[in-house]
């Protein structure tokens, strides 16, 4: 049985370049009918933020990345860790280190004057336990260091990248557990992963050069090493490494401001792999039945925010209104549309004239405020234009009177009224519409004005037409 997990450390929001590792081992899980484990790698309490938990969680659900074990938190296995070090140290596959902070600095930058790798020199390797009760007699603490094999390759087969190899005399006597008795995170994720029972290890290929590391420590532990499958790195469209400089990098940023959680799927989701056929747009169902690891891409993937928009208008057009209209409830709140008076169905009613237009969530207020203020705002240009002369003036109070005695105020009635009142009055129906629609939304550019009026009311129609006459009176 597939058992994959996702490791987050808690120490900011879901990056976009997490959220695609997150997704990706997400499917593969689902598409081999297997297990998603979330796992929190917490035991660098320094770099811990306490919303971080939140936030990653947050992110994860709105996704609907659901995960069906976990989440498991590092910093509460402690003992586990500390168990497999000293069985490490009692088989000589590790050592205690004494040398200071100042001490391994110093000797860092003089391997680096002699144009050598800065590396430790690994003095405590070989101490003698006179020697090694002689500094802890100092008051020295240990730090305890993996013996890694001085000589040999380590090599491992990547699902994605093929064989990878390295020289085992590159790669330092790393720390496995520090002074304090913390773990550090090739220990505890090795550990983890083994006794996770983890099948495959999927996470962004900045984590190559740890995977030797981990390999080594599989070996020294007797444990059987996982598959590990390495992704592309995410690059922004100047090609340099995704970072704020190219915009919001946390997808609850994106969520805040109005994409939907389907179109940042969908998007995540081409970030180094594609469906077959060069299709864009793949629902979630699609995803499951069609991900391979095996057909990752090596080459890095590009963040390209117009496909991210671009998507999301495509699931705005396609998504049921009443599902909008639920999502969108956030965003017309913070623009102190969500009164006393606020009414879901109108939202609802009203969603189908704006979906093809808004091309995010946060776009829904500007184009329905109207519809939920009580009293309306000009654009002074939209006024100029339309609301000033006579003869639109006339036009306005015009339509007022026809629009009175509609009954029922529909669509269909509205329309074919105020068509007779140009006619009548010898002028294009533009000449009718658009003052009335400046007079009732306060813009030259709106949803459907017929459509609109019928949801607005007839009421508060009338009202809008005697406001906007006002507001123009000289
Ligand atoms: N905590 C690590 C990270 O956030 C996990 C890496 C891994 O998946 O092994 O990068």
């Amino acid at each position: 049985m597939v058992r994959v997990r996702f490791a987050p450390s808690p120490t900011g929001h879901l990056h976009i370049g997490s959220a695609r590792t997150a997704l990706f081992n997400w499917l593969y899980a689902m598409k081999m009918r297997g297990v998603f484990i979330l796992r929190i790698e917490d035991t660098d309490l320094r770099r811990n933020v306490d919303e971080a938990f939140g936030a990653i969680l947050d992110a994860m659900k709105w996704l609907g990345l659901d995960w069906q074990e976990g989440p498991y938190y590092q910093s509460q296995r402690l003992e586990l860790y500390r168990k497999e070090v000293e069985r490490l140290l009692e088989t000589g596959k590790a050592y205690r280190c004494y040398c200071l902070p100042e001490e391994l600095e110093e000797r860092r930058k003089e391997a680096l004057q002699k144009g050598l790798k800065p590396m430790y020199d690994r003095k405590c390797r070989e101490l003698s336990s006179e020697e090694r009760e002689k500094l802890e007699r100092e008051g020295r603490k240990p730090a305890i260091r993996f013996k890694v094999p001085l000589e040999g390759k380590t090599i491992f087969k990547d699902v994605i990248r093929g064989e990878i190899e390295f020289y085992n005399s590159e790669i330092e006597d790393f720390v496995i557990m520090r002074k304090d008795g913390i773990p550090t995170y090739n220990l505890a994720c090795v550990v983890d992963d083994h006794y996770m029972e983890i099948t495959d290890v999927i996470r962004g290929e900045d984590h190559i050069s740890n995977t030797p590391k981990q390999i080594l420590l599989y070996e020294a532990l007797g444990y059987a090493p996982p598959r590990f499958a390495h992704l592309p790195m995410i690059l922004g469209p100047d090609k340099s490494r995704l970072s704020k400089r190219h915009g919001a990098t946390s997808v609850n940023a994106y969520r805040d401001m109005g994409f939907l959680p389907e179109a940042m799927l969908n998007f995540l989701a081409l970030l180094g792999w594609s469906p077959g056929g060069n299709r864009e747009i793949i629902s979630r169902e699609e995803m499951i039945a069609e991900f391979e690891l095996e057909r990752v891409k090596r080459h890095p993937a590009i963040f390209n925010m117009d496909k991210l928009i671009w998507l999301n208008s495509h699931y705005m057009k396609t998504s049921p209104p009443t599902y909008l209209a639920r999502l969108a409830v956030p965003f017309l709140e913070k623009e102190g549309l969500v009164g006393p008076d606020f009414s879901l169905s109108v939202l609802e009613a009203v969603i189908p004239l704006v979906q093809e237009r808004a091309k995010t969530l946060g776009e829904i207020p500007r184009w329905v405020d109207f519809f939920f203020k009580d009293e309306i705002e000009y654009e002074p240009s939209a006024v100029e234009q339309w609301l000033k002369d006579e003869l639109h003036r006339k036009l306005l109070l015009s339509a007022k009177e026809v629009l009175e005695n509609i009954e029922p105020f529909n669509k269909e009635n509205i329309e074919t009224a105020l068509r007779a009142l140009a006619e009548r009055e010898g002028v294009k129906a533009k000449e009718v519409f658009h003052p009335l629609r400046v007079a009732v939304t306060g813009k030259t550019v709106s949803p459907p004005l017929l459509e609109s009026l019928e949801i607005l009311g007839k009421a508060k129609t009338l009202k809008r037409i005697d406001q906007a006459l006002g507001v123009t009176s000289p």
